[in-house]
């Protein structure tokens, strides 16, 4: 047997006997934050053995706590946790944004401090980019970052903060020179959450949930030695760190198969009905098929994306990524409410005539939430001028 089909043996066994039952399929993911309590027994499980197994983040060194497995073992065991249906273990801007980012521009320190803790799942992060008037034209921002002998003194706005109340640190975009062209003053600080220059204040949505904040900076302390890359210089680490956002890696980490969701052919068979086999109704059957095509070759060619970028996040064409991933989620759950029609709505709203149940319910959120996935993480819109300009190399 080749070495790597040893190790893909090797991988299935350990899988089996350690993946336990109810970390397979859809149910709850740790992100690491320390005011999250996780109380499933089996997620907890998991979490603890793939931790020590350095697989929460398979293909980083050893020495800060992951797996080091090269990109070949890496993609077999995506294969094997997808053949399992396994869920991520963790799943946390710690492990998908920063994590990669200071692996790439931060120092010995750095990395030492921080990336042991993230593959531990022992802390969560949030991401202080966004400020009012600053969102696609980001590098407009203006929350000010003044040298204050062995750290910055910050003050501003950031808005939009997604789970900064349960976060216990943030990376964040900051000006640290008002006088130069606006992408040459930026920097990229680091700055834990829990200190009294910082204020949080959730944005509440329609549905009564916020999973997002406005975080308010009064005199914040962030310390020199969590200055990422060069002062003035951090425009060009904050772009990295969207290209690791954007590139929907984080899925494939989760062996290709989507935590949350159910296979849409099953789902038509449920809710529109089989004859001899296949689903009842030609239209979805040609729509829901259309969907599984597009679905699988998308999957296939961020595998093939990682493999020609040896394991990492490739360029600008992370763009691609983010705006087909996200219509593509965006088509599955606009089908799968389509299939259920009113079925998909809560009791309360249909007064109690349906059978909606939990996962319909949580389906239905799903829906809401995904009319999002376009714009967050830099607006669908915008990622459309990145391919034009950065990838297909058109004129400004
Ligand atoms: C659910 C959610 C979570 C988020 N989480 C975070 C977070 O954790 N941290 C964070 O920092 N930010 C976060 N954001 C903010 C997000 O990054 C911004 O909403 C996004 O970058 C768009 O900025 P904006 O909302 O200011 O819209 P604007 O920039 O005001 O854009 C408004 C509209 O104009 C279009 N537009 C703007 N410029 C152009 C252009 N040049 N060409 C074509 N069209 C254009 C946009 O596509 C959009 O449709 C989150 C947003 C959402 C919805």
């Amino acid at each position: 047997m080749s070495e790597l089909a040893d190790f893909r043996a090797e991988t299935r066994a350990w899988l089996e006997d350690n993946c336990p039952p109810g970390a397979r399929g859809p149910g709850p993911v740790s992100n690491g934050s320390t005011k999250i309590e996780i109380t499933d027994p089996d997620t907890v499980l998991w979490l603890e053995r793939m931790v020590e197994k350095g697989w929460t983040v398979p293909n980083w060194p050893v020495e800060y706590g992951g797996g080091g497995l090269d990109n070949d073992q890496y993609l077999v065991l995506l294969e094997e946790m997808a053949s399992i249906n396994a869920r991520p273990a963790l799943s946390s801007f710690g492990t998908s944004m920063i994590g990669p980012t200071l692996l790439e521009f931060g120092t010995d320190d750095q990395k030492a401090r921080h990336l042991p803790r993230i593959a531990r799942a022992e802390l969560e992060w949030c991401q202080g980019y966004s400020e009012p008037g600053s969102g696609s034209d980001l590098a407009s921002l203006s929350t000010r970052a003044v040298d204050n002998g062995d750290h910055f003194l910050i003050n501003g706005q950031k808005i939009w903060t997604s789970g900064a109340h349960n976060a216990d640190w943030m990376f964040c975009l900051v000006r640290t020179d008002p006088d130069v062209p606006k992408h040459e003053g930026i920097s990229f600080v680091l700055l834990p959450m829990d200190q009294p220059g910082v204020e949080v204040r959730p944005i509440r949505m329609i549905s009564g949930e916020s999973p997002f904040n406005e975080t308010f900076f009064t005199d914040a302390i962030a310390r020199k030695e969590d200055l990422v890359g060069e002062l003035n210089k951090g425009w060009t680490v904050g772009k990295r760190l969207l290209q690791h956002e954007r590139s929907g890696m984080e899925s494939l980490v989760s062996g290709g198969a989507k935590g949350d969701e159910m296979s849409l052919v099953d789902e038509a068979r449920r809710w529109i009905g089989e004859e001899s086999g296949a689903i009842a109704d030609a239209s979805y059957r040609n729509q829901v098929l259309k969907y599984e095509m597009d679905n699988h070759v998308f999957r296939m060619t961020q595998r093939r994306a990682v493999e020609e970028s040896e394991g990492g996040t490739p360029g600008a064409a992370t763009s691609i990524f983010k705006v087909y991933g996200t219509e593509l989620q965006q088509t599955y759950y606009d089908l799968l409410l389509k299939m259920r029609g009113v079925r998909g709505f809560p009791d309360t709203i249909s007064g109690g005539d349906t059978t909606s149940q939990g996962r319909e319910l949580e389906d239905t959120k799903q829906w809401l939430f995904y009319r999002a996935a376009s714009i967050y993480s830099g607006s669908n819109e915008v990622q459309r001028n990145i391919i034009a300009k950065r990838v297909l190399g058109l004129p400004d």
